[in-house]
């Protein structure tokens, strides 16, 4: 078998260096807090990782375990709270679309986790700067933002194309539409360039920049065809399906595909290497490199260091 198992360890460590390099040379402590309001097992596991990494790199991390029904209360005294930089919730609290409100509960210039209305909105829209002036980039919600930081390390963007249409020619699939991670995932592919088939539940859509990639973002369109049709034809194929029970046939994928899985349940089959030529398990430790990555950037757009 030649197929590569990529670790997310291995493509997070050189952004943690990176951050603890940037923390110590500047001589700054950036506070995150973290709300844990339920007893969710992979909730509590990241958690874990994040304090844990936190503490290597120089953060100040802080897990705040509050009751559910204070919450809310609680994201409004530390969004006031000077000395706190960076606020993320363990998800899910309540499940739907209280889970959405709580996220939009957030300051904006807290938002580790890049959930809020705006920086989900800008996304959708291909908006990469939060001001006219473009000194701040926009904060890009974080597990889909380091499924991207793991296709760049794979080398599936290609960096002889232009920045911004490193996709262009990838068709990839993404399986889950979920709000936080499958639809600004499957968008943010499609504006660099790659025709993404998005499944869910309900269907699949395709999300592209149209023929020569000649629209600035992406558009959506439904599509009839199954997932027997579309996989076959996908050099990437990314799983984010919340349960064991899911598994994506190894005899579907086109042979050399790039399997990622999100899902904290394995959603490829146990031959997945028989197929793929990278594997890549899991992704949730770039996911907590992304979190440190956008707070040290808050925390300059908080002191005003943006760059010239
Ligand atoms: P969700 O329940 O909001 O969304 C699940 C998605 O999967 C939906 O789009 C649903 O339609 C789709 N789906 C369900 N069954 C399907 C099927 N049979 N075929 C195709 N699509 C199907 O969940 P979520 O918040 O997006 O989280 C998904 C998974 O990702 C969870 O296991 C979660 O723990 C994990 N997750 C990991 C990280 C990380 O590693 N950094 C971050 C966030 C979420």
């Amino acid at each position: 078998m030649s197929c590569k198992t990529v670790l997310a360890s291995k493509v997070s460590a050189s952004f943690r260096d990176q951050i603890k390099k940037d923390i110590k040379e500047r001589n700054i402590r950036p506070k995150l807090v973290g709300f844990l309001a339920n007893e969710d097992p992979a909730a509590i596991k990241y958690a874990e990782w994040t304090a844990k990494t936190c503490a290597e790199t120089g953060v100040d991390f802080e897990l705040r375990k509050v009751n559910k029904l204070e919450l809310e209360g609680k994201i409004t005294e530390a969004n006031e709270d000077k000395s706190v930089n960076g606020i993320m919730v363990y998800y899910p609290v309540f499940g739907g679309k209280q889970d959405l409100y709580l996220q939009s509960c957030v300051s904006e210039l807290k938002d580790v986790e890049g959930l809020c209305h705006k920086f989900v909105h800008n996304v959708y829209h291909n908006i990469r700067f939060m001001d006219d002036t473009e000194t701040m980039k926009c904060i890009i919600p974080c597990t889909p933002l380091a499924c991207v930081k793991i296709l760049e390390y794979i080398g599936v963007y290609n960096p002889v194309i232009p920045y911004g249409n490193r996709l262009y020619g990838r068709t990839i699939a993404v399986i889950n539409r979920s709000e936080i991670v499958g639809r600004p995932l499957a968008a943010m592919l499609a504006n660099d360039g790659a025709k993404v088939y998005s499944v869910d539940v309900n269907g699949i859509q395709v999300f592209t920049r149209g023929t020569g990639i000649k629209l600035a973002r992406h558009q959506v369109e439904d599509t009839n065809d199954t997932v027997e049709d579309v996989i076959p034809l996908c050099d990437v194929v990314i799983t984010g399906v919340p349960t064991p029970k899911y598994k994506m046939p190894t005899s579907l994928l086109k042979d050399g595909v790039v399997a990622i899985n999100f899902s904290s349940s394995a959603n490829f089959e146990d031959d997945i290497k028989t197929k793929a030529s990278i594997y890549v398990p899991s992704v949730g430790k770039v996911t907590v490199a992304m979190l440190e990555r956008n707070l040290l950037r808050l925390h300059d757009y908080q002191n005003n260091l943006t760059e010239e």
